[in-house]
């Protein structure tokens, strides 16, 4: 069973303080869960993670995990100034992103972040925008196909396809780049690859390494080039679903190491740092959602109408995806009641759940939408002149701090032309 990590009687003073809809973050989970991601990387000593900015932009977030050891990873310009008003500093900042506009490479590398370049034609745009290449310098190998890790024991498939994405170089590619990055002046090179999103697999990490330090291996006897880093990039899961299992990072970790110890050690490689970008891990499952129920509406279906809409949380509109409700106070009672949880947007998408067991609903309760800390907030929009909602902190000690303020209807005017 899924469990909120606040329960009723802490979230009725929060609800006084701070109106509903809002994000709610759990500053101790997000701390656990990066120790024990730390941990299960110990082995490898230039480990590091680079948190995806884009899953949770929030400055406190950020602080809460540049304290506990992570980097970031950007993709964007706006993403690069965060991080800079956060105080991450050059070795501290990933740069991966695609189709990329010349003014972010340029701050990128005024950051001194690492670029991590998605195509072989950046090399010379990235060159023609700096005039030089950077001495490190990263490249984003797409093996093309489908991947795929076959059924687990738990009958969760995972695949993706990489051969229809568009991000990464071709195999070839990668050699050729290597060659002409080293030409022009790159002296620490590193290999990056997103195969698959949101696995729910113990498999996925080591599967993916295993690629990735052949290819290393490889590119080490072609083309001479000093690979000192090999970045895992995202795609660890988390159990949106009840009946999932959550990954175990410490198996992973070790998986992950068996790999190294396989391919890279015996290649005199035994010296290549890890990073990682993982976004989803880091937050998802230490946000919530806090929505209060407006209306209850019968017509051809039950619908229960929050205070909530998909400005707040896409992933259901967009995605189809499942995100698990807890009715507060109720977490005992029979889910004995059919469901659609609905927004206000005039868009029938908008629903946080169809046809959904839950417990008799009344007018006023408060709804948990789970696993909202990452891809949540950050995706949101202003469709029909709908706002984004505040974000909370629930701090270690148990107090809340506001960490970002709801937005009004004059930020919402403020880019609007008047006369
Ligand atoms: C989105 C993204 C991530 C994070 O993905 P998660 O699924 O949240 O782990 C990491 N790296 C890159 C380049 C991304 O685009």
């Amino acid at each position: 069973m899924k469990k909120p990590f606040v329960t009723l009687e802490q979230l009725q003073p929060i609800t006084d303080q701070y109106p509903t809809p809002f994000h709610l973050y759990d500053e101790k989970g997000i701390r656990e869960n990066a120790r024990a991601l730390y941990k299960a990387f110990s082995w490898n000593p230039g480990y590091k993670e680079f948190f995806a900015v884009k899953a949770t932009p929030n400055p406190q977030i950020l602080k809460i995990l540049k304290e506990e050891g992570c980097g970031v990873d950007c993709s964007s310009l706006t993403e690069l100034m965060m991080s800079d008003r956060c105080g991450f500093r050059g070795g501290e900042i990933m740069f991966s992103s695609n189709d990329t506009p010349a003014e972010e490479f340029a701050l990128a590398a005024q950051l001194g972040a690492t670029i991590n370049l998605d195509d072989i034609s950046h090399i010379d745009f990235l060159k023609g925008t700096l005039g030089y290449i950077p001495k490190k310098i990263s490249c984003r190998y797409n093996p093309g196909g489908v991947f795929t890790l076959g059924e687990s024991k738990e009958g969760f498939q995972v695949m993706d396809n990489p051969g229809d994405a568009k991000y990464g170089m071709t195999r070839s590619q990668m050699t050729e780049a290597f060659k002409r990055l080293k030409e022009l002046g790159a002296e620490e090179f590193g290999i990056h690859a997103f195969l698959a999103s949101n696995t729910i697999s113990n498999e996925y990490y080591p599967a993916l390494a295993a690629i990735l330090f052949k290819v290393a291996v490889e590119l080490k006897e072609e083309t001479g080039c000093h690979i000192t880093f090999i970045n895992l990039s995202g795609g660890v899961g988390v159990p949106y679903r009840p009946e999932q299992p959550a990954n175990d990072i410490a198996v992973i970790g070790e998986g992950v190491r068996k790999a190294y110890e396989e391919i890279l050690v015996p290649a005199g490689m035994g010296d290549v740092s890890l990073c990682t970008e993982l976004g989803r891990f880091m937050l998802a499952p230490y946000g919530h959602l806090v929505t209060r129920v407006l209306h209850e509406k019968l017509t051809y279906k039950d619908y229960i109408g929050v205070d909530a809409c998909a400005a707040n949380l896409m992933r259901p509109a967009i995605y189809g995806a499942y995100h698990h409700i807890t009715v507060m106070g109720k977490e005992d009672q029979p889910c004995d009641h059919k469901y659609d949880v609905t927004g206000s947007l005039c868009e029938n998408c908008d629903k946080f759940a169809v046809d959904r067991m839950l417990p008799k609903i009344d007018i006023g309760d408060l709804l948990v939408i789970h696993d909202t800390g990452a891809h949540g907030h950050a995706m949101g929009y202003q469709y029909n002149g709908r706002l984004r909602s505040a974000e909370v902190l629930l701090c270690e000690d148990g107090s809340t701090r506001l960490i970002r303020r709801a937005e009004t209807p004059e930020d919402y005017f403020a880019t609007a032309i008047w006369d």
